[in-house]
């Protein structure tokens, strides 16, 4: 199974050796790898039948579905790429991506038929819309036909960036790329990365990212079943856990919160649930310890970003130790097979335990931005190393802390200041629901810290008493000044918060040096 480098050799092998597992459930629609290679097998037929070649792009809006993994799974056999769009995305935003795809097809999911009326005059190619009604008959009546199975470096999926910082680009990734996690983790022989045969997977994320799309990888890699849910709900996972056996899910941290929040999150038979991964986001270090507590399960934490296909560093589960284990506060250590450095202004290697730019090489490196050569030149240099954008340190034992993104470093009166930091010390105040720290301009100091705090339902928040919290906890430069109230954070619909967007209206006016 190591030698396996490509959807087709995955798909094929499974169906042989395990024709009648299930592949993928989602509500009542299960089927197994026999069906998945079947049909997988007959997605590629049709593409290729309406004219589609190789290196060609499909869309796809909609929410997670069986329909689109078996679309992604039998276009990616063929070297046809799936660009997946992010279904909570606005239609300007859909339009933004679907243009940029140049899709030949966009496909729509079930309940998103209304998404061609709403992107009718925004397109600027003229892509087939196929419902998800249509697109299901038509894999049942197309016959298999031979085609070229795609090669370890043909790109086959196209997933979008958060744009958490800019516009979302779209990072291009390979076959290789994507089963590059497995081989690395399979070659090193983890614990928490070796699979037994009774798991099972659960997809919670959206698979317009690579929490959400990945898992379903996940699940195809080790020949077991994927448990697919449309939408993150703290009940699906609940179910999933319970009834049809999942053994490891990955959540960003505002969703664990959201399972922690929710009343049946006590009563939940966890049994056979191993592993949770979480990532994606800093994860406040009060909610890890409640989470901990609550399920029993190990926790893993995953750092990486889309332009390397997801995790390159995991925190293990025995670096998960509730009692004040400082190793808590890291993103983990790299995974085989992966390079991580620390950059300093200059862009050489800075000594253990100094805050830079993380940068890193591995073959879970993507091929590229699909149409920006210079942005692909700025975050990609010759030699095959990605520039990050993230600040942060390597301790003396390889362990990475992220600080922050290098753009939301708070300079204040000279020093360094990370709003993760910041908020994970404000977070466990009783009155506070969520926090988001970012620097606003100042006369003497440059920037000073502010905080932007949402009460807890019924509590309000008092500007001196959380000034006082901070400074009880974390050096007084790093405390905010200053506190503001409001009912929401602005997040994307990966749930990240956006600093960028919260910052805008004190920066009105004013230039922010970017570092
Ligand atoms: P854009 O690149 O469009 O601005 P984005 O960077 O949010 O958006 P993603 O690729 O989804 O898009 O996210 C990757 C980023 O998420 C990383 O660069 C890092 O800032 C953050 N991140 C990922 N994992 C972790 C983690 N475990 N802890 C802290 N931050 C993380
Ligand atoms: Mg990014």
């Amino acid at each position: 199974v190591s030698d396996l480098m490509t959807f087709d050799e995955f798909i094929t092998h499974w169906a042989a050796d395990r024709p009648e597992r299930i592949a993928m459930r989602e509500e009542e629609r299960v089927f197994t790898y026999a069906e998945l290679e079947d049909r997988t097998a007959r997605v590629a037929s049709l593409l290729l039948a309406a004219g589609l070649q190789k290196g060609d792009r499909i869309a796809w809006i909609g929410k997670n579905s069986d329909l689109y993994f078996t679309l992604f799974f039998g276009a990616a056999r063929a070297g046809i790429v799936m660009a997946p769009v992010g279904w909570r995305l606005s239609p300007a935003e859909w339009a933004y991506i679907a243009n940029d795809t140049q899709a030949k097809i966009l496909f729509t999911g079930p309940g998103f038929e209304g998404a061609a009326a709403q992107l009718a005059g925004k397109l600027d190619h003229d892509p087939r819309i196929i419902g998800a009604d249509e697109a299901r008959a038509l894999i049942g009546s197309t016959p298999r036909g031979a085609f070229a199975p795609s090669r370890a470096d043909d790109a086959v999926l196209q997933l979008y960036t958060s744009g958490t910082t800019g516009n979302p680009k779209g990072a291009v990734l390979s076959n290789r790329n994507l089963f590059a996690l497995r081989k690395n983790s399979a070659d090193a022989d983890l614990a928490y990365t070796r699979w037994e045969d009774d798991e099972a997977v659960l997809v919670a994320m959206p698979c317009a990212h690579i929490g959400g799309t990945g898992l379903g990888i996940m699940a195809l890699v080790a020949g077991l079943p994927g448990i697919v849910l449309a939408e993150f709900n703290p009940d699906g996972v609940f179910d999933a856990v319970e009834q049809h056996g999942v053994t490891r899910f990955f959540i960003v941290p505002a969703a664990l919160q959201m399972l922690l929040m929710h009343p049946r999150c006590a009563s939940v038979d966890y049994s056979r649930l191993k592993y949770i991964l979480y990532g994606a986001a800093p994860i406040p270090l009060d909610l890890l310890r409640q989470c901990i507590k609550m399920f029993g399960a190990q926790f893993i934490q995953a750092y990486g970003m889309t332009e390397t296909t997801g995790t390159i560093c995991m925190l293990p589960p025995e670096d998960h130790d509730p009692e004040g284990n400082k190793r808590m506060r890291s993103a983990g250590k790299a995974l085989p097979g992966v390079e991580i450095r620390i950059l300093g202004p200059d862009g050489e290697a800075v000594p253990v335990g100094e805050v830079g730019e993380v940068v890193t090489r591995s073959s879970n490196n993507m091929l590229g931005y699909w149409n920006l050569p210079d942005a692909t030149a700025r975050t990609m240099t010759e030699s095959g190393w990605i520039h990050t954008g993230d600040a942060g340190y390597l301790d003396e034992d390889g362990y990475l802390f992220i600080h922050d993104r290098m753009k939301d470093l708070i300079i204040t009166g000279g020093e360094n200041v990370y709003p993760a930091e910041v908020e994970s010390a404000i977070f466990g105040h009783p009155a506070v629901q969520e926090v988001a720290v970012i620097g606003i301009p100042d006369a003497k100091w440059g920037e000073t810290v502010k905080a932007v705090v949402v009460a807890k339902p019924g509590m309000t928040v008092d500007e001196a008493d959380i000034i006082a919290w901070a400074r009880d906890r974390i050096a007084a430069f790093k405390a905010p000044r200053s506190i503001d109230v409001i009912a929401a954070l602005p997040r994307n619909a990966s749930g990240k918060i956006l600093r960028k967007d919260l910052r805008a209206p004190y920066w009105e006016g004013y230039e922010r040096m970017v570092n």
